[in-house]
């Protein structure tokens, strides 16, 4: 098959039936009556491509975990639908503005892998979700006549699931707005479905320059072949990559997994941007870590590896990203602070309060 044709041979052969994930993956009739419990509540679908990279019979693969419904999910008394209040801070069909000079638009309602712990399950993989012409119409008539948004995030669902055509013709809209300074696209197709990333859609892209592209990669088992293929692909196109993980129990919320996974992302051209902490979000209790996991992460990786390998670890809430970071600072007197590096060593740097002080800097 030509490696055009391919990303649509997964798609169309997407697994959506226990009995296709069988071939992959050992289905005891127990798990077969989880998934069903499960998928009435939330859906699920996983590409050939992703499915060949579990582990037969390892109940604890990160791709499984990642991609496989588990009826823990069913078990989940804090989570709601909408963490982050996203239908309360939309001004327009599918978009949300948290920022002042940035939107997300939600362009699309499918992706190539449903992952469990998707943010955006209350809409990605449902039939409500309105992306008529009307809809469209409607969300770029807001952005043209709101000046100050110069960022525009396409995301989803995952915008690189639709045809070249149809991307071309969201960006191509967006580009003719000339306030819309950059264009970002958030995609995990270069995890889940790296055939999608072909030549044809890397040179459609590059038109439509200054374009970024946000992926999400969790764990290292999924930086393959044809995923550092894929972001050559688009690093050539001069799409700058970042990372964006989501910090899963079981999965990455180990600092050597993370250091591997960060080191490997590197290697692939793709820039480590955020480790999100997993939000109290319906059906991800079992996914969830205490924050101060992550900011133990962090402490493993900076200093440890390559300065812009280490991520900002976030927590989102409706009121915007919120960084979280270990204390570097760790006391102060009048003209010094105390400050504690990677590997725990004190060092006093001078630091007066009142800069005209006579004292300052003695
Ligand atoms: S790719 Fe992103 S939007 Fe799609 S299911 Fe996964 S987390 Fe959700």
């Amino acid at each position: 098959m030509p490696f055009g044709g391919e990303w649509k041979y997964q798609i169309s052969n997407s697994i959506r039936k226990t009995d296709e994930l069988g071939k992959y993956i050992s289905i005891t009739p127990e798990k077969d009556e989880d998934i069903s419990a499960v998928e009435s509540e939330f859906s699920w679908c996983i590409t050939p491509y992703y499915a060949n990279l579990m582990e037969r019979n390892d109940s604890q693969c990160p791709i499984i975990k990642q991609a496989v419904p588990d009826i823990t999910e069913l078990h989940d008394p804090l989570g709601v639908m909408d963490p982050l209040d996203e239908e309360k801070h939309s001004p327009a069909p599918n978009i949300v503005k948290v920022y002042p000079d940035r939107i997300a638009w939600c362009v699309s309602n499918s992706c190539a892998v449903l992952c469990r712990h998707c943010l955006r399950k209350r809409m990605v993989g449902r039939e409500s979700f309105d992306f008529s012409k009307e809809a469209r119409k409607s969300a770029l008539d807001y952005i043209a006549r709101t000046p100050e948004i110069r960022d525009v995030l396409l995301t989803g669902g995952d915008p690189l699931i639709y045809d070249d055509g149809m991307i071309e013709e969201i960006l191509a809209r967006l580009r003719a707005i000339k306030h819309v300074e950059i264009i970002r696209i958030g995609s995990r197709t270069p995890c889940t479905m790296p055939q999608r990333i072909t030549e044809g859609l890397c040179s459609m892209l590059k038109k439509y320059h200054p374009l970024w592209l946000n992926t999400q990669f969790n764990h290292p088992k999924e930086l393959t072949r044809e995923a550092t293929e894929a972001c050559n692909r688009l690093a050539d196109a001069g799409i700058p990559l970042g990372n964006q993980s989501v910090l899963l129990r079981g999965i990455n919320d180990d600092p050597k997994i993370m250091k591997e996974l960060v080191r490997g992302l590197v290697k692939m051209r793709v820039r480590p941007y955020y480790i999100y902490q997993c939000q109290t979000l319906s059906g991800t209790a079992h996914f969830r870590t205490p924050i101060e996991t992550g900011i133990e992460i962090i402490r493993k990786l900076r200093g440890f590896t390559t300065g812009f390998a280490v991520p900002t670890y976030v927590l989102d809430t409706p009121y915007g990203k919120v960084p979280m970071s270990p204390n570097y600072i760790v006391d102060r007197d009048k003209d010094a602070v105390y400050l504690r590096n990677f590997e725990g060593k004190i060092w006093r740097e001078p630091n007066p309060m009142d800069e005209n002080s006579p004292d300052a800097y003695i």
